[in-house]
């Protein structure tokens, strides 16, 4: 039977608390990064984290790849957990659990020469001599698009974009089974982000990895994902597949969060307003629904009653009281509304003058 589909990594009611203080000598505060989180990444699946900055999204990516130890709850990797394992395994597991680093400038040690730096794996996690780790690192550059000779160069020489591919063939070199993707395309030139989307969509299939990518640019979220789980002020909001999603947000914050996505038609507006106001400190959440602080729709119970993240009959999962509600007022849509006056009148006098022009062509042909 195939594996694919199959959960690969878990996280069971996960929280992520930091402490710190607000200012040189202000009080004491805790962060709640990330506050009772569960969630399943399923085997050769894209799954996406999304959210306003804040969100904890990026904590929750490290606390699943045991870059960081949560405050509580468990991260189940293939069924095991793997919190307090002994440091020899946890090696084992760090090879089969690989990041890719949202900056490109900071992340690759500027002292090694590319070389070093894509073949510390290899020497961490096999017993190779060392032309086969020059072997492996040259079809590595050229698993990314890198020219194997470019290897004795150091990351100053390359630009963003080839600094990223340097840093994914790093990611590549213990041949892990899951990748997360920390905001890989958000420090790069627009021009190259899609080059560097769709090497990544590449390598997943070719290798059969699992792929759990957080980020904020929505565009690059519905091309490559194929689940969605939105973040608010540390918690799950919503978590459906991608098409679903976009097409029909169940929570106010999901479907404030696309309304302040463009639409292609300048026409087109959606049926609701953008959201207004900032998140919140999450060192003091709203009790109740956090977003209820923001939320259009909220009422009493939400200030009081946390919603539960509730699995709907399609299999979606969404926190709100009132999605049914929201959902049956067509909250959330797109629509195009008819031309302004003004535009529908030039766009006659435009017609008329086409035609017009038409006709003379014709007849002094
Ligand atoms: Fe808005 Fe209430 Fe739903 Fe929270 S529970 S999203 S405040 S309607």
């Amino acid at each position: 039977m195939s594996e694919s589909g199959k959960t690969i990594l878990e996280g069971v009611h996960l929280s992520k608390h930091f402490t710190g203080r607000g200012g040189w000598r202000g009080p004491r505060s805790v962060v709640r990064a990330v506050d009772e989180v569960s969630i399943a990444v399923r085997r050769g699946e894209t799954l996406a984290l999304v959210g306003e900055s804040g969100s904890g999204k990026s904590t929750l990516g490290r606390v699943l790849l045991n870059l960081i130890p949560p405050t509580a709850g468990d991260v189940l990797y293939e069924g095991r957990n793997i919190g307090g394992l002994p440091a020899r395994e946890l090696r084992a597991l760090r090879r089969e659990l690989q990041i890719i680093f949202q900056d490109p400038f900071s992340s690759l040690n500027p002292r090694m020469t590319v070389e070093k730096i894509v073949g510390e794996p290899v020497w961490l996690h096999e017993a190779a001599s060392a032309a086969e780790r020059r072997d492996k690192v040259a079809s590595l550059l050229r698993t990314v698009g890198l020219r194997p000779e470019q290897a004795h160069r150091y990351p100053h020489e390359f630009s963003g974009g080839q600094r990223q591919r340097i840093g994914i063939a790093r990611a590549l070199a213990s041949s892990p089974k899951l990748l997360l993707a920390d905001e890989p395309v958000s420090a790069l030139d627009v021009s190259v982000q899609a080059q560097i989307v769709n090497l990544l969509e590449e390598l997943k299939t070719r290798f059969a990895l699992t792929l759990v990518i957080v980020a904020h640019g929505l565009a690059v979220i519905r091309h490559m994902s194929d689940r969605v789980a939105v973040m608010y002020l540390g918690q799950i909001v919503e978590l459906a597949p991608v098409d679903a999603l976009f097409e029909a947000p169940l929570h106010p914050y999901t479907q404030a969060l696309l309304a302040s996505v463009p639409t292609p038609s300048p026409r087109a507006r959606r049926s609701r307003a953008l959201i207004q106001g900032d998140v919140p400190s999450a060192s003091a959440p709203p009790p109740g629904c956090r977003f209820h602080t923001r939320c259009p729709h909220a009422r009493e119970i939400c200030r009081e009653t946390r919603p539960p993240l509730e699995t709907t009959s399609e299999g979606r999962c969404v926190a709100c009281h009132f999605w049914r509600e929201i959902a049956a007022s067509g909250a959330g849509s797109i629509v195009a509304p008819p031309p302004a006056p003004a535009l529908t009148r030039r766009l006659a006098l435009f017609e008329a003058r086409t035609r017009s022009e038409t006709a003379h062509s014709q007849d002094s042909a």
